[in-house]
């Protein structure tokens, strides 16, 4: 597995503090960097691990996760954000030509809500093919006749606007 070359640098060792170390323990995906529990590796490098999904949405479902332990995208220095999708795009790239996958998904969750599981940041690389069977079943939802829309738009941005955000 040749270290795929990134123009952004890593992030620094110091970073790695007690906060991260406490959480390392108790993290599956951590135990897998750490070689602790086994999982099916496809590409590892300083600072990227990339294995493939036990439980596929598709077969050949990959998750990309970065070395050092953070939860979700909004506790994840933006260095961090921007490796694990250049990686992702090489598995993609990767997945197309190995297994003839027609399409990919990139998918990735924050919260509960969201249905994230692992508080260990990830990207799902999913393979596509036109004959899968899965569907999404995204349900959509309309906006209320008048300003909802526009007030949930302004708030966001108001939120953007503010100093240091
Ligand atoms: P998420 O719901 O976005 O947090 O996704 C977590 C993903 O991790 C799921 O798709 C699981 O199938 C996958 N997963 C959990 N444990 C393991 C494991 N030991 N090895 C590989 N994949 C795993
Ligand atoms: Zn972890």
């Amino acid at each position: 597995m040749k270290p795929i070359s990134f123009p952004v640098l890593s992030v620094s060792s110091s970073e790695f503090d007690e906060r991260v170390r406490k959480n390392v323990n108790d993290c599956i995906f951590c135990k897998i960097i750490a070689g602790q529990i086994p999982a099916c590796k496809i590409y590892e490098d300083a600072d990227t691990l990339v294995f493939m999904d036990i439980w596929p949405i598709v077969k050949g479902h990959a998750l990309v996760i970065p070395k050092r332990h953070y939860a979700d995208i909004v506790s994840s220095p933006a260095e961090v954000l921007a490796k694990l999708i250049f990686v992702a795009q090489k598995i993609a790239a990767a997945q197309k030509r190995a297994l003839k996958a027609d399409g990919i998904n990139i998918m990735q969750s924050n919260g509960r809500a969201a249905g994230q599981v692992v508080d260990h940041i990830h990207l799902h690389v999913i393979p596509r093919f036109n004959s899968d069977g899965h569907h999404w079943n995204w349900k959509t939802q309309k906006y209320a006749d008048g300003p909802e829309m526009q007030e949930l738009g302004d708030s966001i941005s108001a939120e953007l606007n503010k100093a240091g955000k």
